[in-house]
């Protein structure tokens, strides 16, 4: 654990909306959520602790999004629990579904491989599809397209400090992209060809490429170099996506948006289990410049089994028991600072 205490980011701009302020204007921005019904207790639990230490002063949307119709008991209890704007969104079946180009025969012994190396998931279309779908679709839904940001939400989180800042702003004032609190190695066999995918790519559209990219958080790893072996050449370093907050607009450009048809072609969401978080890391990586993406020091959050846990006044009790700030195998939190901050 830090003993220096954190608390709000020095050097950036900050909104501190008052409780009661008329005048204020948010950032063009909603919390988003896919979820299944069954998961109500568990998203209520999430929401409830956003509500308390961050939105009952803003008042921010939240935008729920299943492939299946909520229940009336769904829609009433989540509304009740949050006090801004709340909106439900169905994902269309041609959007969430598997595309026609995946080949069966090639699928059924790619996921063969995969469970016989213990991959968790490999063998649940709905992972592959949830994968697939918050890599490369989400911000596409009619529903969302009008916002800019967005803060995805999963059940069964907690939020267990207090920010006063408005963090949507945060990313708007300050130029921001991308924001997160974790960051994790993967395992390899679930990307084995992200990484030569992408790299035919960017050979033949090396214009994409941010001078000013995240290089060396993507391919160096001293901790784990088997891994890098195994994803050939990706150190498997990502932002752990089941938080984030980012703009939309990056994955809406050309460059995100090309890289991502690329990998469409290539099956790898369903041959392999290509994950959504390094899927948004390696885009931000080549595609961004790393300045404008930002480690969230201060968001005490939890999803099992890794929590960022701030040292600060400002926090309810630990859940959990990992922090980056431990060392422990998984964490690769100081590759990040090290390379890239
Ligand atoms: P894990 O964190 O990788 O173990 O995966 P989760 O089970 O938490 O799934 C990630 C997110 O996608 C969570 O917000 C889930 O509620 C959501 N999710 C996963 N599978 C489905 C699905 O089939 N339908 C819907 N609507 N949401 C899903
Ligand atoms: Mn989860």
């Amino acid at each position: 654990v830090l003993k220096k205490k954190i608390d709000e980011p020095k050097g950036m701009i900050l909104r501190h909306k008052e409780f009661k302020d008329d005048t204020y204007k948010l950032a063009n921005a909603t919390l988003l959520s896919l979820v299944r019904n069954k998961e109500l207790d568990g998203i209520l639990h999430a929401i409830s602790q956003i509500e308390k230490n961050w939105n009952q002063r803003y008042h921010y949307p939240i935008t729920f999004i299943n492939e299946e119709k909520f229940t009336e008991e769904f829609k009433t209890k989540v509304t009740a629990a949050w006090s801004g704007p709340v909106y439900f969104e169905l994902i269309p079946p041609e959007i969430w579904n598997k595309p026609s180009n995946i080949n069966p025969a090639k699928e059924k012994k790619g996921i063969e491989r995969l469970t016989s190396l213990g991959v968790q998931y490999a063998g649940m279309d709905s992972y592959h599809n949830m994968c697939r779908f918050n890599s490369g679709w989400f911000y596409r839904l009619e529903g969302l397209k009008k916002f800019k940001y967005y803060w995805r939400v999963e059940p069964d989180v907690d939020f267990f400090c207090r920010v006063d800042y408005d963090l949507f702003r945060f990313m708007e004032d300050n130029e921001l992209t991308y924001g997160f609190t974790i960051s994790l190695y993967d395992s390899p066999w679930t990307i084995e060809t992200l990484w030569p995918t992408t790299l035919k790519f960017v050979s033949e559209n090396p214009q994409y490429v941010h001078p000013n990219g995240a290089f060396k958080w993507l391919t160096e790893n001293q901790q784990n170099p088997e891994n890098t072996k195994n994803a050939q050449g990706y150190s498997t370093c990502h932002f752990w996506s089941n938080f984030e907050i980012g703009d939309m607009d990056f994955y809406r450009g050309e460059a995100y948006s090309k890289w991502f048809d690329s990998l469409e072609e290539a099956g790898g969401f369903y041959y392999e289990r290509w994950g959504d978080a390094p899927v948004h890391s390696v885009g931000l990586g080549l595609f961004e410049d790393k300045s404008k993406i930002w480690w969230f020091r201060d968001i005490g959050y939890h999803h099992s089994p890794y929590v960022n846990s701030p040292n600060s006044d400002k926090c309810d009790d630990t859940p959990g028991y990992f922090s980056p700030e431990d060392v422990y195998d998984q964490n690769c939190l100081p590759n990040w600072i090290k390379f890239e901050m």
